[in-house]
């Protein structure tokens, strides 16, 4: 198969895979089942004319199963990428113009996300009506109310702020 563009960064199928669209963002290495919450996340449901491709449970050398999301003309601010890691510590943020990956990293979890999350515990300060910025310490395997001490594991996206 041959490519017009001459990447040689050793990952021929990958940039196969990013080089799809003209001008966005791909998200890859999405944890596999994750792609909707990543969706979620960055407040993408279609409903606005969006044009996005998702790949689910795609076979990965690096996760067993992985998701790809792939939105036409958007780059993601820092803030969608901090929270983006949460649901998915490995993906790799590519910035893609005119068919070119012209910045490609890994997402890295940040120590605390404040007023991103809305604490599920409805006796938690920060869900009451005094206005409290909520914030959470990240976990290895999910985060914290650094207020109330809720731990939540699953359904991040679900917590997200919008
Ligand atoms: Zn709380």
């Amino acid at each position: 198969m041959s490519d017009d563009h001459d990447h040689h960064d050793g990952n021929d199928e990958h940039e196969l895979r990013v080089s799809k669209i003209r001008d966005g963002t791909v998200i890859d290495h999405v944890r596999g089942g994750q792609a909707l919450n990543v969706l979620a996340i960055l407040g993408i449901d279609g409903s606005d004319g969006e044009e996005v491709s998702v790949g689910m449970n795609v076979p990965s050398d690096r996760l067993a199963r992985k998701d790809i999301v792939k939105v036409e003309g958007r780059e993601l601010s820092q803030d969608e990428v901090d929270v983006l890691s949460l649901i998915a510590p490995d993906a790799t943020i590519n910035i893609v113009r005119d068919f070119d990956v012209v910045e490609k990293h890994r997402v890295e979890r940040p120590d605390i996300v404040e007023g991103v999350l809305s604490c599920p515990n409805a006796g938690c300060i920060t869900t009451g009506n005094e206005p409290v910025t909520s914030r959470f310490t990240v976990l290895e395997d999910g985060v914290r109310c650094a207020y109330c001490g809720t731990i939540v594991r699953d359904e991040i996206a679900s917590l997200i702020d919008t």
